[in-house]
């Protein structure tokens, strides 16, 4: 079969493409971050009415717009093709690949958390590599959408990190679009108007590093708790969208409170609380172990996957599995 189904042609290509969405309806929506009929397909009447769109006319929008992309109720047996679709990402260790399944899943959140040092920004750096990959690789042939909230990004660790793999450092770091966010408003606006960047530049990862920080230190007190899960959940929400729409994976980081005074049980708890713990769909606690580069992975939640561990390094090269060199000598 020489046939590629990419060549069917889409009913509407543009948002101005749906009916009744004149072009002074899709600048709003575009204003609103809904630039795709992707995005469209995946928004809330409510959502599509701020455009000053009619309640009812925003649901048949929604419609036509998922009608396109095949979005609607399904059946069991349509739901595991869907499932077919997801794409999977290797982390650049076997062990944690296993322990993911086989690695990490496209339409779904990853939450990393763990504490300082533990290595999730460097995973970060290096899921932004893997991702380029060809699939025989564990890639997706896929680039990058970086959202930086504390200013750890580096592209000379992308540079290593490529040439380790034996790819173009240069072609790496130019299929990442990268974004500082200088406050929680911030980065929930680079969220809201990512999905024209998305599709135009093929992007199949994107990163929140780190999601909560900004969140956690303007939103201070217990009075303002309730708005600041709110404010968060919608973010998540949009970020489970975007990963959905254009099957991506999605990536965020999280910080641990530490309390240093238990000593059993669970001692540490990822910030963020309830909302980022349901909406994540796969969570990894990352830590470090008395062996310098080795890190141990928990596998937390996942909706489908057993919890377990496993552990990996970070080296120059990037995340590696540990070799037998890495293991404590037996005497
Ligand atoms: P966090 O979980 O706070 O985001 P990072 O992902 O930034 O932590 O991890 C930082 C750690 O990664 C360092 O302490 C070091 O152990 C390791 N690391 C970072 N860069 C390199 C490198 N070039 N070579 C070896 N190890 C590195
Ligand atoms: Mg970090």
């Amino acid at each position: 079969m020489t046939e590629e189904s990419s060549t069917e042609k889409k009913k509407y290509e543009y948002v101005e493409d749906l009916p009744g969405i004149g072009p002074v309806t899709a600048q709003k929506l575009g204003e609103l971050g809904f630039r795709t009929v992707e995005s469209v397909a995946t928004a809330t009447s409510r959502e599509l009415e701020l455009a000053g769109i009619g309640a009812k006319k925003a649901l048949e929008v929604i419609r036509e717009a998922r009608s396109c992309l095949d979005i609607s109720f399904i059946r069991a047996d349509e739901l595991l093709k869907m499932r077919q679709n997801i794409l999977r990402l290797t982390t650049g260790s076997k062990a944690l690949d296993e322990l993911l399944g086989g690695g990490l899943e496209t339409q779904t959140i990853t939450e990393f958390y763990g504490a300082y040092g533990s290595g999730k920004s460097q995973m970060c750096h290096q899921l932004s590599v893997n991702v380029q990959l060809p699939p025989e690789r564990g890639g997706l042939n896929g680039s990058v959408l970086y959202i930086d909230t504390e200013n750890t990004f580096r592209t000379e660790r992308i540079v290593q990190m490529a040439k380790h793999l034996e790819v173009n450092p240069e072609e790496i770091a130019k299929n990442i679009i990268y974004a500082e966010a200088y406050t929680s408003d911030h980065q929930a606006f680079l969220l809201d108007n990512a999905d024209e960047i998305i599709k135009k530049n093929n992007i199949r990862l994107i990163i929140v590093d780190s999601l909560v920080s900004h969140f956690r230190s303007e939103y201070l007190g217990r009075e303002m708790l309730a708005e600041r899960q709110q404010k968060l959940n919608k973010h998540l929400h949009r970020l489970i969208r975007l990963a959905r729409a254009f099957n991506a994976i999605a990536i965020v980081t999280n910080q641990v409170m530490a309390k240093p005074d238990v000593f059993f049980g669970q001692a540490v708890h990822p910030v963020g609380g309830h909302i980022v713990a349901h909406t994540s769909h796969t969570r990894m606690y990352l830590r470090k172990s008395v062996r310098g580069p080795v890190r141990i992975a928990r596998l937390v939640s996942s909706s489908y996957l057993p919890e377990g561990e496993r552990v990996f390094k970070i080296t120059e090269n990037g995340v590696e599995d540990v070799t037998e060199e890495d293991r404590p000598k037996r005497r």
